[in-house]
């Protein structure tokens, strides 16, 4: 559809790749051939427990390179792939990648987990058991060390068969966890029918956290929520010392965000995750100003 409507078009070069459909169909075009190229890669990011003071785990996010138009965040991509049916090969592609990457690291001795972003056509489409498992048993990756991290806005809808696959891959012993948890429309009834075992909190509930109190007493709330449920929380998105601190007053135990390591490719992870300088965590002026 995308080189019919390309055919059509009587605009010069320059001006459709301008323009931002322009762009979205040279996108929608050159990915199912961008995996096959090698464009595209993983990216791994730390999640920090405050308690153990070292790594925990680590989060998988896509990368894709396109070689005229440079690098395509995810957020524009992976809806792309959604809308053709390429998000199941995509998917597979990073399951069986990062489970490899993963066991490599557990094999040298590391204790960590692993996070991979699932989409919900790829729940929908009925092959995400068969394919985590697959991953699995190629990788050697033990279940309890891969956290599928669903996005809280796909639960939207009614209960469906989504909901039996999940229960499926927790009873298999993957971990759960609900993603961009109060982004947009939230509801606190998924917690109750989905088999969450953490919650993601959105970046958007930093905004504020150190000044405002009103904020910081939301972030508690979700704190306690998890706790009563025992549902371990996660931070999103923690840039600065102000916002750590913050969250260590309000008992958040797990943390991620540019200011404890930005996502990094296979090659640096290791370092990454032994190097860990956990007096980032006490505040000190040198973690303060080093980043
Ligand atoms: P997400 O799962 O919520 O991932 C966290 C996003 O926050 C990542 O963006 C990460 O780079 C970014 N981030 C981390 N720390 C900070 C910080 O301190 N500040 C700010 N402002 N941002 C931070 P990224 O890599 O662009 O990914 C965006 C979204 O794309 C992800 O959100 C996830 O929903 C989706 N995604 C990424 N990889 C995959 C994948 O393999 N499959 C699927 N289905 N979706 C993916
Ligand atoms: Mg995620
Ligand atoms: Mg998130
Ligand atoms: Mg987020």
């Amino acid at each position: 559809a995308a080189k019919a409507a390309g055919k059509g078009c009587v605009r010069r070069h320059g001006e459709a790749a301008d323009s931002a459909t322009g762009r979205r169909t040279r996108l929608a075009r050159d990915l199912p051939d961008a995996l096959a190229r090698g464009e595209l890669r993983l990216e791994y990011q730390p999640v920090v427990g405050t308690v153990e003071r070292r790594v925990l785990g680590v989060e998988a996010l896509l990368r894709w390179d396109h070689p005229v138009l440079g690098p395509v965040p995810p957020a524009e991509f992976v809806p792309l792939a959604e809308d053709d049916g390429l998000i199941v090969p995509l998917q597979r592609w990073v399951l069986e990648q990062a489970t490899a990457e993963l066991a490599g690291l557990l094999r040298q001795g590391r204790d960590l987990q692993l996070g991979v972003n699932i989409s919900v056509r790829h729940l929908q489409s009925g092959s995400l058991v068969p394919d985590v498992a697959a991953a699995l048993a190629r990788s050697g990756l033990p279940p309890r060390r891969l956290m599928l991290e669903v996005a809280e806005s796909l639960f939207l809808g009614q209960p469906d068969r989504a909901d039996g696959d999940l229960q499926t891959l927790h009873d298999m012993g993957c971990v759960i966890s609900l993603d961009d948890f109060g982004r947009g429309y939230s509801t606190f009834a998924h917690l109750t029918r989905l088999p969450v075992d953490v919650l993601k909190m959105d970046r958007e509930f930093l905004a504020g956290i150190e000044a405002d109190e009103r904020s910081a007493a939301l972030v508690h709330t979700v704190i306690e929520l998890g706790r009563r449920l025992s549902i371990d929380v996660v931070a999103e998105g923690v840039e600065t010392p102000g916002e750590l601190a913050a969250l260590q007053v309000l008992g958040c135990r797990y943390l991620q965000g540019h200011l404890l390591g930005r996502p990094v490719g296979p090659e640096g992870l290791a370092a990454v995750i032994d190097s860990f300088d956990a007096t980032l965590l006490d505040g000190e002026p040198a973690a303060a100003g080093g980043r």
